[in-house]
């Protein structure tokens, strides 16, 4: 048995008692957990029970953003020791699949996923958790900078499959902690400037603390005009959309470059309308992203370099005491919140 952060059903968590595996396969570590950052899927279980086909249907431990530090090896493992500081992915494909094999393991219909219905998060003392998804932090890199890696991917994966040249000009939709990562990875990645809307000034302040990164408030700005007055008429190169709102992805068909590229990051609860006449108007390449692959190393290259500083998005820090004060303050979505992050461990 083990303490943890259970959601017990819709709108109910409890920090109880809880059987959870305790096994270490010999390809395995056991991880003490530092910091987990709470995550708006773990907050949308909280308070809807599911996310798309995934219904929470028993206690689930929630959290999915960790890092930690290892404190046992299984017999095979040779790429960690005991006493490294890491962060994982939350994700453990079938490494037989077909998706695994062709490198695309994050679209692997087998994926078991932290904190995705049936599966446990993390929100609990200590975990097992495979060597080949357990990534050691650089000495300058924090646990709680760790525990930031997780979403920090997401915009890694959607600036990758964005295929960025130096100096391109990038629009990004929605301010929130995923619109940010992708701004940050942008700019990482090549890009010039990075316009990034939203409909909330608090966030737009956040996301322009950065340099390079031109806050647009929406609906009084046109992101389209915006971008050709940065362009000499022409439009963004790429345009992220993460606001995961129908009238974004029209913002982004809208403001994107002929021949430039649309990313697709915001999920949508619900079909949305596609303006397709406009995007193949413009021969506009469109790709999306679920999750990340192969992108942890690079992530965390990126931090330990210093090219990209995730602290100041760490808006408040709570003991896993605390952890329902935690997810209630997540459930207010303030405005001036991004990243809240709960500190497990002593580490
Ligand atoms: P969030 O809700 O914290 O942020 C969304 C932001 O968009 C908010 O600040 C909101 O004010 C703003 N917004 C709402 N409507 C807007 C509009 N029309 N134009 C511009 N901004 C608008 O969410 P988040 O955690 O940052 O995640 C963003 C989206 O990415 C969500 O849809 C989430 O489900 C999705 N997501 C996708 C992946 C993936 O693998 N594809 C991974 C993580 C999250
Ligand atoms: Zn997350």
């Amino acid at each position: 048995m083990a303490r943890a952060l259970v959601l017990e059903e819709k709108q109910k968590l409890a920090l109880r008692e809880i059987d959870l595996p305790d096994k270490l396969g010999p390809m395995d570590v056991r991880i003490a957990i530092a910091t987990v950052g709470i995550c708006g899927s773990d907050v949308h279980y909280l308070v809807h029970g599911r996310i798309g086909p995934f219904v929470l249907k028993k206690p689930m431990v929630l959290g999915h953003e960790a890092s930690g530090v290892v404190t046992e090896i299984g017999s095979d493992v040779t790429n960690l020791e005991v006493g490294d500081r890491v962060c994982m992915e939350p994700g453990i494909p079938n490494l037989s699949s077909k998706a695994s094999k062709l490198g695309v393991y994050n679209v692997d219909p087998e994926v078991r996923f932290w904190a995705t219905p049936p599966d446990h998060g993390c929100l609990t003392p200590t975990v097992i958790h495979p060597a080949a998804y357990t990534y050691r932090l650089p000495k300058n890199v924090s646990l709680a900078e760790g525990a930031m890696v997780e979403p920090f991917a997401v915009g890694m994966q959607a600036v990758a499959r964005a295929k960025i040249k130096p100096g391109d000009m990038a629009l990004v939709t929605g301010a929130g902690p995923i619109g940010i990562m992708c701004a940050l990875a942008a700019l990482a990645g090549g890009c010039a400037k990075v316009f990034i809307t939203d409909l909330v000034q608090e966030k737009l302040d956040i996301a322009s603390q950065y340099e390079n990164v031109e806050p647009i408030l929406i609906p009084s700005t046109n992101p389209t005009q915006v971008l050709r007055e940065a362009t000499e008429g022409w439009g963004a190169d790429v345009a992220f959309e993460c606001a995961g709102a129908a009238a974004s992805v029209q913002s982004v068909l809208e403001a994107v470059a002929p021949s430039g590229c649309v990313v697709l990051v915001g999920m949508h609860v619900a079909p949305v309308p596609v303006d397709l006449a406009l995007a193949l108007s413009k021969e506009i390449r469109m790709e999306t992203v679920f999750r990340y692959a192969n992108m942890y190393d690079r992530a965390i290259a990126l931090i330990g370099s210093g090219k990209v500083n995730l602290k100041p998005l760490i808006c408040a820090t709570y003991s896993f005491e605390d952890s329902i004060a935690a997810f209630n303050r997540a459930v207010e979505a303030r405005p001036t919140d991004v990243k809240i992050q709960i500190k497990v461990g002593e580490t």
